[in-house]
């Protein structure tokens, strides 16, 4: 490889307030175009924003969680340019003085253990123009302004990834925690979560950076890393051809694989940046930061690795069962009531997670209470039911409602654990086996195990395994 590619990835991502950043209006997605709508939004003269004191909270708490410093001042500033989606003829943004700076992201897997980032800053969204399903579509574009003024923040890298993959793994564990902080709902489809990728490359050894290009909201992680892979190859083509990479904004088209020339990209003297007149400094005390990092649930890593520590689970058990906050949480809920730890483990990793999948439901899904999960354990370690009979018994109860104890009773699955009852039905399997056991005696011992089988079927499977070694050995081994 003669190149080095270099990428950075700005993140929008849309904070989860009932209404937009600067008027009462709401966020909901999907209502009828230009319905969540206002002078303020709408840009009238004379209307003037007022900051939603709980898209400051969300975006502290998101920059807390990744570790950048929260400004005790940031400005909001007017960044101008001329766009039907933006009914002000400007938008505004935070520029010479952002909400948050430095942090970064420790990467699992990918190509960059760590991702620094530069800043995260505050921003309204703009509208969207629609281009299809009118009758004269051709001839005209639409607007709908229900999404202008929904509140984002942007989310800044360093320049620190050197491969599609690379950011790619960054940008879904990004995804993970802004999801698990709440700030953000992940929905990548309706836009609430997007991608800008600043890709250029340069002969390895070269210090100073190459020229970038910026592929635009691509909003999904495989598009992302095909979109950079795309870039990357057509630029050092490009440079092997004697050419030279221009500075630009360019599209990503899912459809044909590659990215498109959009517009040569602005320098950020076009936009002619001034501070936001309307709006006064936004000023965070310590206080509040503090008060914001109260209210943050505990981090998936952290939490990950309290599991191992204090609960003494395998490594990998508890990188899956931290998966989201729902997941972790049930857990937690059905091991403090069930007391046995990596039995409760064991049971969401496995049957509720394969049961969840299968249903293509998520753990806020689950119908069965942690509570009725722990009945089952308890169960099984009291040896009331097998473990073969409790998979059987969690199927029955998972959407019934019932409880495992109910069931077992119910349906006649308990285990017999009846010394006198066991004992009947292994005399008579010795009765009717009189040439193995005249075998065990005979010194092959295997056969024991074909007993034990034996005395499981009489039983119908609901035999103590562990009685049922015990009388039969007192059997055999005593009469002999
Ligand atoms: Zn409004």
């Amino acid at each position: 490889m003669k190149y080095e590619p270099v990428i950075g990835l700005e993140i929008h991502a849309q904070l989860r307030t009932r209404t937009k950043i600067f008027c009462g209006c709401s966020t909901a997605y999907g209502a009828a175009p230009n319905t969540h709508v206002c002078p303020v939004c709408l840009g009238m003269p004379g209307a003037l924003p007022v900051l939603n004191r709980q898209a400051v909270d969300y975006a502290i708490r998101a920059a807390t969680a990744l570790g950048c410093e929260v400004q005790p001042v940031s400005v909001f500033a007017r960044k101008n340019y001329f766009y039907p989606d933006l009914p002000k003829g400007y938008q505004i943004s935070q520029y010479e003085q952002p909400l948050a700076l430095g942090g970064g992201l420790d990467v699992v897997g990918g190509d960059t253990p760590h991702v620094g980032l530069t800043r995260i800053h505050m921003e309204e969204d703009a509208g969207k123009s629609l281009h299809e399903g009118f009758v004269d579509s051709s001839r005209r574009t639409y607007v709908d302004y229900n999404r202008g003024g929904v509140p984002l923040i942007e989310i800044v890298t360093e320049p620190d990834m050197r491969s599609g993959a690379g950011a790619a793994a960054f940008f879904s564990q990004l995804r993970d925690i802004l999801v698990w902080l709440d700030v953000n709902d992940g929905n990548m489809e309706e836009g609430s979560l997007r991608c800008d990728a600043n890709v250029s490359v340069r002969p390895v050894g070269q210090q100073r950076f190459g020229t970038k290009a910026e592929v635009k909201n691509v909003n999904s992680f495989r598009y992302v890393q095909k979109a950079i892979e795309y870039e990357i190859d057509r630029q050092i083509e490009l440079l092997e051809n004697g050419g030279t990479v221009v500075q630009e904004t360019r599209l990503w088209d899912s459809a044909t694989g590659r990215t498109m020339s959009m517009r040569s990209k602005e320098e950020a003297h076009d936009y002619r940046y001034f501070p936001e007149p309307d709006l006064p400094p936004l000023v965070v005390s310590d206080e509040r930061v503090a008060a914001v990092r109260a209210t943050m649930p505990e981090l998936p890593e952290a939490r990950r690795r309290r599991f191992v520590a204090s609960y003494g689970l395998p490594d990998y058990d508890a990188g899956v069962l931290t998966q989201s906050v729902g997941l972790a949480d049930y857990f937690e809920q059905v091991a403090a009531t069930a007391g046995n730890v990596k039995a409760a483990s064991n049971w969401v990793m496995g049957e509720v997670l394969r049961t969840l999948n299968d249903r293509g439901n998520t753990i806020e899904d689950v119908p069965l209470a942690p509570d009725a999960l722990a009945g089952l354990i308890g169960l099984v370690d009291k040896g009331t039911i097998s473990s073969s009979t409790a998979k059987d018994v969690f199927a029955r109860m998972y959407d019934s409602g019932r409880s495992a104890d109910d069931i077992v009773a119910t349906d006649g699955l308990a285990q017999i654990g009846d010394e006198s009852a066991l004992l009947s039905i292994v005399r008579q399997v010795l009765e009717s086996h009189g040439d193995a056991v005249a075998q065990y005696r005979a010194g092959k011992t295997a056969t024991f195990g074909f007993l034990v089988g034996q005395v499981m079927k009489a039983s119908k499977g609901k035999g103590n395994p562990k009685l049922i070694n015990g009388i039969l050995r007192r059997e055999l081994d005593g009469a002999a």
